[in-house]
């Protein structure tokens, strides 16, 4: 299998390639040539494989320059006892006949961004082996607080890399510092900056942009690499959930296999809805895709009307981790519904960088319309939703998935849709515990505890065990304390590499 840009403007390249480049020098992201199919008599015997197997017979068929032995080797090490509380991996619960819930929060730091970045570090790792390629490898994270602690878990003591992550101090709750302050591993550091989430975020691409530093890392033996989420290495893991999750279904007698199954998927940069696209071509038999999204409701706006226009206020939500406006692996969607028109991807999204916007043709949207229903949800009803579902169901969701099941209740009101659905529950309730308590106690009875107390209040009141990544977090020993000015970034880069 061969991976090619979406911009045509690059030569075809293995998967360890495209996994080590991250993305197309030139602009573009790296997009499989074709898609391996599964056939029925495949599922069928798929049906009562482990997460791992599932894994492995789809991770064989895109990585095609790993070998079976190097695949297995990175799926038992991403997926096992010791980082997943739940031996599905990615359990599905039922809430009714037609409604199901997809958990992708079981990994160590609680949010889903662990399902693809517990496997990343070791298909990075094992790619830069295939490719000869020697010096160590740091990755640099900015991050608003879920992202660097997923990032800094995946990549701890991984051999050959190390991981430096800076936040804004006093820019992340106090759950969101204690996880990264406590990290263990002999190949992290976490920095606070004094400074907000764009200094950060400045900081880091001021570093990456100095090609003398560069130079002289390389020449000590360093090379500078990211970790973000359109690394080709971060999609492909994810698709391992959406059929882990069919093939859940059909093992319980939920649906026969061959029946369509609507998935409905919490987005930002997306990402996760995208691998649900994949699976779905790969022949698993999925039915409408649909987009929720959070008051930075770009991507609704995109789906009904055809222009994308980032040109708007950017909002603060109660569900953070889909405060995006620019939505990278959008790009991957698009180049697959215009039929691999690398041309028009370049116009279009030239025009997003020089203008802010574009609009796509009648084809690609009525295209798109097939496949994909949008829909958002502001922060009261997604509140509210949180409510409404534990009071109906006593099922406690996080602020993120609730966006995604009030959308998904729109989507029931507009269509009149009768497949069953499988939400797509992004991280623990415990994870924005702040938020979800709002939903579910007065605040009166909130009043005056802290987050780590917070924590304690909605296991008793959930029933939920407290999340093992969250649990004793207040007692857990402090390993970082560093901290820097918004100019000081490099200069701290550069003492922890003894330079
Ligand atoms: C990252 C994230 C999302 C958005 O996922 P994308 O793949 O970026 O669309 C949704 N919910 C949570 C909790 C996240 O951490």
């Amino acid at each position: 299998m061969q991976y090619i840009s979406t911009r045509n403007n690059f030569r075809p390249v293995s998967a360890a390639e495209a996994i080590n480049l991250g993305m197309v020098p030139a602009g573009g992201l790296f997009v499989p040539e074709s898609f391996p199919q599964f056939s029925r008599e495949e599922l069928t015997e798929l049906v009562e494989s482990s997460y791992q197997e599932l894994g492995a017979a789809i991770l064989e068929r895109y990585l095609t320059d790993y070998s079976r032995e190097e695949i297995r080797t990175c799926l038992q090490r991403a997926y096992n006892a010791s980082s997943f509380a739940h031996p599905e991996m990615a359990p599905v619960v039922s809430l009714a006949e037609d409604i199901h819930i997809l958990e992708l929060w079981h990994g160590p730091t609680a949010a889903f961004k662990d399902m693809a970045l517990q496997l990343l570090p070791h298909l990075l790792v094992t790619a830069r082996h295939k490719l000869g390629a020697s010096r160590e490898l740091v990755i640099l994270v900015a991050t608003s607080g879920d992202t660097g602690k997923a990032a800094l878990e995946g990549f701890k003591d991984v051999p050959g890399i190390r991981i430096m992550v800076f936040y804004p101090q006093g820019g992340v709750s106090q759950v969101q510092e204690r996880q990264m302050l406590t990290t263990g591993g002999q190949n992290t550091r976490v920095v606070a900056v004094t400074g907000n989430f764009d200094d950060c975020q400045n900081g880091v691409k001021a570093i990456f942009a100095d090609a003398d530093l560069r130079n002289y890392l390389a020449d000590r033996g360093f090379e500078l690499s990211s970790a973000n989420s359109i690394n080709w290495g971060r999609l492909v893991p994810q698709i391992i959930y959406y059929f882990s999750a069919y093939l859940q279904l059909v093992r319980r007698g939920r649906i026969v296999l061959g029946d369509e199954v609507n998935v409905v998927v919490p987005t930002g940069n997306f990402g996760n809805i995208l691998a649900a696209w994949y699976a779905r071509r790969m022949g698993l038999p999925l039915g409408k895709l649909i987009c929720a999204s959070n008051e930075n409701n770009v991507l609704t706006d995109f789906f009904r009307n055809g222009t994308y226009d980032r040109r708007r206020q950017f909002k603060l939500t109660n569900s953070p981790s889909m405060d995006i406006l620019i939505s990278s692996n959008l790009e991957r969607f698009l180049y697959d519904l215009t039929g691999g028109d690398g041309e028009k991807i370049t116009l279009w999204f030239n025009q997003l960088a020089e203008t802010g916007h574009y609009t796509v043709d009648e084809q690609t949207r009525q295209a798109i319309a097939e496949v994909l229903w949008a829909g958002w949800c502001d922060q009261e009803d997604t509140l509210k939703t949180i409510g409404e579902v534990f009071d109906r169901y006593h099922y406690t969701l996080d602020t993120h998935t609730a966006v995604a099941y009030k959308v998904y209740q729109d989507f029931l009101q507009a269509s009149g849709d009768k497949r069953p659905a499988v939400i797509a529950a992004t991280a623990s309730p415990f994870k924005f515990v702040s938020s979800v308590l709002s939903a579910l106690v007065s605040a009166g009875d909130r009043e005056g505890l802290d987050e780590f107390e917070q924590l304690n209040m909605l296991s008793r009141i959930s029933g939920l065990p407290l999340h093992p990544g969250l649990a004793g977090l207040k007692e857990k020993e402090v390993r970082h304390n560093w901290q820097a000015g918004k100019t000081e970034l490099k200069s701290q880069l550069l003492c922890w590499l003894g330079l």
